[in-house]
């Protein structure tokens, strides 16, 4: 009797002729995230088998498959031969020790001399024989023992359903470029994000020495995390130092977020089309902090040329994000204390409600390209 997890997929089945495409993709994120792990994954009609696994990597497995975008649900179960009294040992071991429970069976195999309320009615009445302290419910049972009749020759017999992540198989739906800060909110987008099949890039911009080296390695244990979701990312470091000395220097004050914010979409796209990522990901959500009235999210939205910027958290309260943000695995990280290079320079009455001409005005006392050249000289990157 073999071991198996049964894996279905969510809404791949809902796609055409590219169907075959979206699977191989899947199968290739799921042999990724059980590198290291022996086992081996079989196609069988509309679902995937995880065989050959040593029992004690059970939970690993399932921990890792909950991170892969795609599927659906997940059982543990058997592997036996289409024969009644091998899916009966099957049925006994994934059977409760008490409690009420029904027997379900699907027959993909018409020809198996039962159909599939016999096969029930069969099991149910052996395993009631086998143990008193269990008794059958169809209507509310504690437990369903769970019979499917492969065309192949063999059963699936399990027990419970695992929600999946749901969503779309990362690297079906092209490559987001995410600004990802040290707070709680930016890999929280990205998540969301790669959830509908993007791979997701980060790019995240620091003013060392102002912020410490600490704040760095948060922000590359926070993409470590993300990458886990991701099949693997890339991380683009940039230094905006200087930029942020020169808005210090020569512009008001009070424009320092709201001139840096531009400046940090600027490079974002422009490291974005280098790198074939087609989307820009912010964690904005409107309304949050003084950056993010809408006024604020125009006059850096305006400086974008030709990618659209996704948003995926702007209509979510803080404490939505923070929630979806333990579920993910991130908070922990996001709430060490390390200082973002926004905090620098931090002014006492930053612009809520920034006019667009008015920025410009105060930006045309920079040399914007040289800026960005400058700052594009610092660029990192982290294979993660
Ligand atoms: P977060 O929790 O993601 O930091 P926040 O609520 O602190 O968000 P802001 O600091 O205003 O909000 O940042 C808004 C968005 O701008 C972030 O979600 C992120 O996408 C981007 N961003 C902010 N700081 C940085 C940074 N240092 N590097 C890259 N992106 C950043
Ligand atoms: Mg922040």
């Amino acid at each position: 009797m073999e071991k198996v997890i049964i894996i279905r997929y969510a809404e791949i089945h809902l796609k055409g002729k590219n169907r075959g495409w979206f699977e191989r993709v899947f199968a290739v994120n799921m042999e990724k995230s059980l590198k290291g792990i022996r086992h081996e994954i079989h196609r069988s009609s509309g679902r995937y088998l995880i065989e050959n696994f040593n029992s004690v990597d059970t939970e690993v497995i399932l921990e890792r498959l909950k991170r892969v975008f795609g599927i659906h649900s997940f059982s543990v179960g058997f592997k036996v031969g289409a024969d009644m009294d091998e899916i009966f040992t099957a049925a006994k071991d994934v059977s409760f020790d008490s409690g009420t429970f029904k027997v379900e069976t699907h027959r993909a195999d018409k020809k198996f001399r039962l159909n599939s309320m016999q096969i029930s009615a069969e099991i149910g009445g052996r395993l009631l024989d086998s143990n008193k302290n269990i008794k059958v419910d169809v209507h509310n049972p504690k437990f369903i023992i769970n019979i499917d009749l492969r065309e192949n020759g063999t059963a699936l017999v399990f027990n419970e359903f695992f929600k999946g992540s749901g969503g779309m198989p990362v690297g079906t739906a092209g490559k987001a470029m995410l600004l990802i800060s040290g707070g709680i909110d930016s890999p929280v987008a990205g998540h969301m994000i790669a959830k509908r099949g993007m791979c997701v890039d980060c790019i995240h911009f620091h003013s060392y020495p102002y912020t410490n080296m600490q704040a760095k390695e948060k922000v590359i244990d926070l993409a470590k995390i993300l990458s886990s979701y991701t099949c693997g990312t890339k991380l683009n470091i940039i230094s905006v130092t200087h930029i942020q000395e020169e808005i210090h220097k020569k512009c008001n004050g009070d424009y320092m977020v709201t001139l840096l914010r531009r400046f940090m979409m600027r490079i974002a796209e422009r490291i974005a089309l280098k790198s074939g990522a087609q989307c820009l990901i912010t964690g904005e959500s409107i309304a949050q902090v003084a950056s993010q009235t809408v006024e604020g999210i125009t006059s850096s939205n305006s400086v974008v040329k030709t990618l659209p910027v996704m948003r995926p958290l702007c209509g979510f309260d803080k404490d939505e994000i923070i929630e979806r943000s333990r579920a993910i695995g991130t908070y922990e990280k996001s709430i060490e204390p390390y200082e973002d290079c926004c905090t620098v320079f931090l002014p006492k009455h930053p612009i809520t409600r920034p006019k667009l001409a008015d920025v410009i005005e105060e930006e045309n006392e920079l040399d914007v390209e040289a800026l960005i050249d400058e700052a594009m000289a610092s660029l990192e990157v982290l294979n993660l």
